[in-house]
């Protein structure tokens, strides 16, 4: 039966303001006509199905934003109708719903691993920032199941088996149990025809059998309860095919003894009673020993409230009862959707999703008194609003990490060796930055190089307690090694002073300077003397043997050779450049800063011979330095862009501009560049100096 708007709006129009009605049916036309000339695979036009998933909504009587984005919620991934648009005509959150829904289909669930399904299942909760997303969803996929006919059968089986894993217990964890049962029977169907269509007939046998002491046993439970002075609705019940399916085959139980069991439901108006038809019907039958549950007192991690109790009844025969008040039997069967239900007046939109959020703190706290919170946690609060984020790794593993976390979390969550050779990362196969947050649902893939290095700046975004480890500890040992070579260095130009060299003294004297140290071994002294905390030249003094009494020599020029080193520091008062004559000069703790020769900033330091290190660029030394230029220049329009382009053309980057100075005629500028040397910084001033408005340019060195 194909739905219609009368039907659907007379449906509404008993709990919808008519402002809301009216936007509704202003949806649907606009849907209708998005749509137009498309149909469905069964050949009904397609705005059929956005109507069909409207109509399961209102029956759970939806929010009328809710029923609006159930119209749209296909427009923007089937037709050119865009989300701005949607914003435009039904306002922001309407927009945001449909987005939702629409970046949830475009998820695949890649159902193959059964143990990444309660990932996806988490994945796609922690999409949807909006609970109402998911129930439109859920909306969607079921009547997708309900019109599953027309599809081809590895489709089908595709769909059901995906809407079992995935959608099916979403429906639970809200409390949707009709929604969950139906879609549970559909995809039992899709999936084992056959062994769906035994157990229903099976069923239908057995009804018949049944008819007759199900009668009997209400009669005589509605006449105790009349007896005792209470009242309760009282219904027969009948498990559906896939939960018959299910105890079969996990509990290793027949049909028959499945069917034996004649289950019954009692509807009343309030806690107590509840409590007092539990004791009237424990009066009629036998309760069975252990069977009794009481989820009144301690629900159901989705809410779930009710009494359970297994009885014999005449002729031996086993009974279960369920026993809960009419707001328990709403709560059991629509969740929390439920919550939308109780509408009063002209409820703004955001209230009923406080609502439903009052409905999770709710549950907080019932578990909290129930004592089990750890499983709350883990099933509920984390699921609807979720501090999580869930990826994928390249070949479809997904990740979870917290929110926030970046590429180099990723990299580190799939292995240490990954994060620390990570040079780059692709996100959904874009080239990304490392430090962006990553978002639910993207595919994360690392770049690695060999010897690559991770840098320090990287602590500064890592969100993930392991990635801070791994690069603290990274970071660490690579210090220290750095400094114990730097230390070395610094020792056997100090030795070389006195004539001598590390390599020339004995073992022993080493042991025996260790062991009047207050360090344990000789790295470590090295280490400290690389850090700059001990001086290079009393070591040296001590270590030197005393007969060597060799004229003090000059002191040999250190080589440095890596700009990424960790220990050495480049002085910003005047930037040196490899080519530069340069000075080392140490301070405690901090390790060496490489300073100009002509530096004004250390003439004090130069003269001591504890402070300050000679040292020499290595031939090969590589990687960028910030070099600065002064230059003045004709006013004129373009002269930054100018100067921009002279300096790319000499393959060097503008670190940063400043104007200084600037009057009618004439501007003065600041200008950073990094370079490669001083080679490299006079092609970059050459080129500066073709310019036409040039006045002057040269290298400020601080
Ligand atoms: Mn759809």
């Amino acid at each position: 039966m194909l739905p219609t708007l009368d039907k659907v709006v007379s449906r509404i129009d008993s709990f919808l303001e008519p402002e809301q009605v009216r936007l509704v049916k202003r949806a649907y036309y606009f849907a209708e006509q998005a749509h137009d000339g498309q149909f469905r695979r069964s050949g009904e036009p397609y705005v059929t199905h956005p109507l069909a998933v409207a109509e399961i909504l209102s029956d759970m009587r939806m929010d009328h934003q809710s029923l609006i984005a159930a119209l749209l919620h296909d427009v923007i991934e089937d037709t050119p109708v865009t989300k701005a648009a949607i914003e435009a005509q039904f306002g922001q959150e309407v927009a945001g719903l449909v987005d939702g829904v629409t970046k949830l289909t475009h998820l695949e669930f890649e159902t193959k691993k059964e143990e990444q399904a309660e990932n996806f299942q988490k994945m796609a909760l922690a999409m949807a920032d909006d609970i109402r997303v998911i129930l439109v969803k859920l909306a969607d996929r079921l009547h997708n199941m309900r019109t599953l006919g027309a599809m081809p059968p590895v489709k089908k089986r595709r769909i059901a088996r995906e809407t079992l894993d995935i959608y099916a217990p979403i429906a639970l964890r809200l409390g949707l149990n009709e929604t969950r049962i139906e879609l549970e029977d559909l995809c039992f169907k899709a999936i084992f025809p056959m062994r769906s269509r035994f157990i229903e007939a099976a069923v239908k046998k057995s009804r018949g059998n049944r008819k007759e002491l199900i009668e009997q046993v209400k009669l005589a439970l509605e006449k105790r309860l009349q007896a005792d002075g209470l009242s309760g609705r009282i219904i027969g019940r009948e498990k559906h095919l896939y939960s018959i399916y299910q105890k079969m085959r996990t509990k290793e139980v027949s049909f028959q003894e499945i069917m034996d069991v004649y289950g019954f439901r009692i509807m009343t108006d309030s806690v107590d009673s509840c409590y007092r038809i539990l004791g009237s019907v424990h009066n009629l039958y036998k309760p069975i020993p252990g069977r009794f549950k009481d989820y009144i007192a301690i629900p159901k991690v989705n809410g779930y409230q009710s009494l359970h109790t297994s009885l014999q009844g005449m002729n031996q025969i086993p009974i279960e009862v369920q026993i809960r008040t009419e707001d328990m039997e709403v709560m059991a069967n629509n969740g929390i959707a439920a919550h939308w239900l109780y509408k009063s007046g002209s409820v703004a939109s955001n209230l009923s999703h406080t609502r439903a959020r009052a409905w999770v703190k709710g549950l907080l706290e019932m578990q909290h008194q129930a004592g089990n919170p750890i499983e709350f946690i883990e099933n509920v609060k984390i699921d609807l609003f979720p501090d999580d984020i869930y990826v994928f790794t390249p070949k479809g593993r997904i990740m979870e990490l917290p929110r926030g976390a970046t590429a180099i979390d990723f990299a580190y969550a799939v292995h240490t060796d990954i994060g620390n050779s990570c040079v780059g990362c692709l996100v959904n196969k874009k080239t990304a930055p490392l430090s962006q947050a990553l978002e639910s649902g993207d595919t994360i893939k690392i770049m690695t190089l060999p010897n690559a290095q991770p840098s320090a700046t990287w602590l500064s975004f890592v969100v993930t307690g392991k990635a801070r480890a791994a690069l603290r500890h990274y970071l660490k040992n690579r210090q220290r090694s750095e400094s114990i070579t730097l230390g070395r260095q610094f020792l056997d130009q100090s030795l070389a002073s006195m004539g001598t060299q590390l390599q020339l003294v004995s073992n022993d004297r080493i042991a025996k300077l260790v062991s009047s140290s207050e360090f344990s071994d000789f790295d470590d002294l090295l280490e400290d003397i690389g850090l700059g905390n001990r001086m290079a030249f009393i070591v040296a003094k001590n270590l030197a043997e005393p007969s060597s009494d060799h004229p003090v020599g000059q002191m040999q020029a250190i080589n440095i050779s890596d700009s990424d080193s960790m220990t050495l520091k480049y002085a910003k008062c005047c930037r040196p450049i490899p080519g530069d004559p340069i000075l080392g000069i140490i301070s405690a703790g901090r390790g060496m800063v490489v300073h100009l020769d002509s530096c004004k900033n250390i003439l004090d330091q130069r003269r001591d011979a504890n402070k300050s290190v000679p040292l020499r660029w290595d031939a090969e030394m590589k990687g960028e330095f910030l070099a600065e230029l002064r230059i003045a220049v004709h006013n004129q329009r373009g002269v930054i862009a100018m100067l921009a382009s002279a300096v790319a053309a000499a393959d060097a980057n503008v670190e940063s501009v400043t104007i200084l100075e600037k009057d009618a005629s004439t501007g003065q500028i600041h200008l950073t560049v990094a370079v490669t040397g001083r080679n490299h910084l006079s092609r970059v001033m050459r080129k500066i100096r073709q310019l036409k408005p040039l006045i002057k340019v040269s290298r400020s060195k601080g």
